[in-house]
């Protein structure tokens, strides 16, 4: 096997254990969550303009709408920069309090950054934003190990400009090859 083919295969395997540790342990906290991300607060969500359309229902264009943001008299939970709009500060539209539960949750409306929050796989390492009272970082560490076999470590490492954001990252244990996914010598 090739040492792309391994990285890939790696990948796959860490992107398929982030999602099952949402499953299995975040998205049954939700319902009892003392601080739904969904309020936005502290959390930012990133819409592009057709998220952010359908969203906030918007019947104008975008053009009007921008121009109504830069005379202030926008929704003042959202921001634009760089093409993007980001909303802070105030309950999602989608989120229904109620039930505590998103309305476009199985719905391709859905933002990928929600879909991802919060743990997801970016290439050999799985991310976990600690800003989610679900993660246990040491349990997810252990169940991040567990997928990937004994073939590999796991090293943590915060990020420093926002330490909420950790990173478990995979390295491979010198001599072990216990897993497919491990490159086989060179053809
Ligand atoms: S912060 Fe975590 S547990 Fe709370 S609602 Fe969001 S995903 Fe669910
Ligand atoms: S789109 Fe859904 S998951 Fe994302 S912030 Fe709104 S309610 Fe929450």
């Amino acid at each position: 096997m090739s040492s792309r083919d391994a990285r890939r295969l790696l990948a796959e395997e860490l992107a398929a254990a982030a999602a099952a540790y949402q499953v299995a342990v975040v998205i049954p906290h939700c319902a009892e969550c003392t601080k739904p991300c969904c309020r936005l607060d502290p959390l930012v969500l990133e819409l592009d303009w057709k998220q952010l359309k359908a969203l906030w229902q918007l019947e104008e264009s975008r053009t009007a709408f921008d121009r109504r943001l830069t005379s202030g008299e926008g929704p003042e939970e959202v921001r634009a920069g760089a093409g993007l709009y980001y909303i802070h500060g105030k309950v999602c539209p989608a989120y229904d309090e109620a039930h505590r539960s998103c309305r476009v949750y199985d719905r391709e409306l859905k933002p990928s950054g929600c879909t991802d929050f919060p743990v997801y796989q970016d290439r050999n390492c799985v991310i976990a934003d600690l800003r989610c009272e679900a993660v246990d970082l040491k349990a997810l560490a252990t169940w991040i190990a567990r997928s990937v076999g004994k073939g590999y470590r796991i090293v943590q490492s915060a990020d420093e400009e926002f330490p909420f954001l950790v990173s478990l990252s995979v390295r491979r244990v010198a001599g072990r090859r216990e897993k497919s996914f491990l490159p086989g010598p060179p053809a």
